[in-house]
């Protein structure tokens, strides 16, 4: 909401553009960088634009020149689609006054609030002395980060519980602890939300438990690593568009709210070592 009541209060004007959009479109993957820098100079108003495409376009043909035509013509689309595929947001008046009010954002801790928050909107150098009073020995609350759900991700993992032959190997590498193998039994399950999906876990010390592999979609940042080393015939995780996997979200709520399970097959395995709670959870990058 602060950003949304500085941008009213300002009569800033707010433009977006779906840069991933428009370059998943031309066959540019990911890369927006001559998507933006288009966009940029077409608001920035630093030097006519047509000047500015000019330049992009010279300096495409230095820096991928060596790679072929297809690669000069595709960064050539990207600049003109920058130009042209900016829309202005209308700022409703609403805004000048809006408040975050969530039950939710409430109930964080008051170091999440009043410190971590600040810090995070680079205000840090406005907080008063008082502000750490009773934390004077610099001791800082940890893992805070796991309240930030920033919600980055363009694609995120979806677990396909038919092909998963539960080896961890996703939790092994995701960077931010978000996609991790839950343990469930039979009386846990009886709370488990509509869409929630398990299967009979395999392993030894696993017997009678269900398995399932859980994904804080808030945390993810999209990488695609796991994606990427689920080593499964048929791959156990697809990357969709975020928005497709919302419904899933109480089944995070659930994963996490379960009963503390001693871990079953120890830490010297890849497989064990994802049973344990990660310490370095959902680390911001
Ligand atoms: S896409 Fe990256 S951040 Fe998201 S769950 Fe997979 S490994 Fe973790
Ligand atoms: S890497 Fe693939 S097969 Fe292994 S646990 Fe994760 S989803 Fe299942």
């Amino acid at each position: 909401s602060t950003m949304k009541n500085y941008i009213a209060n300002h009569n800033i004007n707010f433009n977006i553009i779906d840069a991933v959009g428009i370059a998943g479109k031309i066959g540019l993957g990911g890369r927006v960088n001559m998507i933006m820098q288009s966009a940029f100079f077409k608001l920035a108003d630093v030097i006519p634009v047509e000047d500015a495409v000019k330049y992009l376009k010279a300096a495409v043909i230095t820096s991928y020149g060596k790679k072929g035509q297809k690669v000069i013509d595709m960064n050539n689309a990207a600049i003109d689609k920058g130009v042209e595929s900016i829309v202005k947001v209308n700022v409703p008046a609403s805004w000048k006054t809006v408040k975050d009010a969530t039950k939710e954002l409430d109930a964080r801790p008051d170091y999440v609030k009043n410190i971590a928050d600040v810090m995070n909107r680079q205000e840090g150098d406005s907080l008063p002395v008082s502000a750490f009073a009773g934390i004077e020995d610099g001791t800082l609350m940890p893992g805070t980060a796991a309240f930030e759900k920033r919600g980055i991700a363009v694609n995120i993992p979806e677990w396909q519980v038919d092909n998963c032959i539960q080896c961890n190997q996703c939790a092994f590498v995701c960077p931010h602890a978000v996609i991790r193998p839950f343990l469930t039994s039979d009386e846990d399950l009886k709370n488990a939300p509509k869409t929630y999906v398990s299967k009979k876990a395999i392993g030894k010390g696993l017997e009678g438990q269900h398995f399932a592999i859980g994904i804080s979609n808030a945390d993810c940042s999209g990488c695609g690593n796991c994606a990427e080393v689920c080593p499964a015939k048929e791959k156990a995780l697809i990357m969709k568009p975020y928005a497709t996997q919302e419904a899933k979200l109480p089944n995070w709520k659930f994963n996490i709210n379960l009963p503390k399970k001693e871990n079953p097959m120890g830490t010297s395995t890849v497989k064990g070592s994802q049973f344990e709670q990660p310490l370095m959870e959902f680390s911001g990058a």
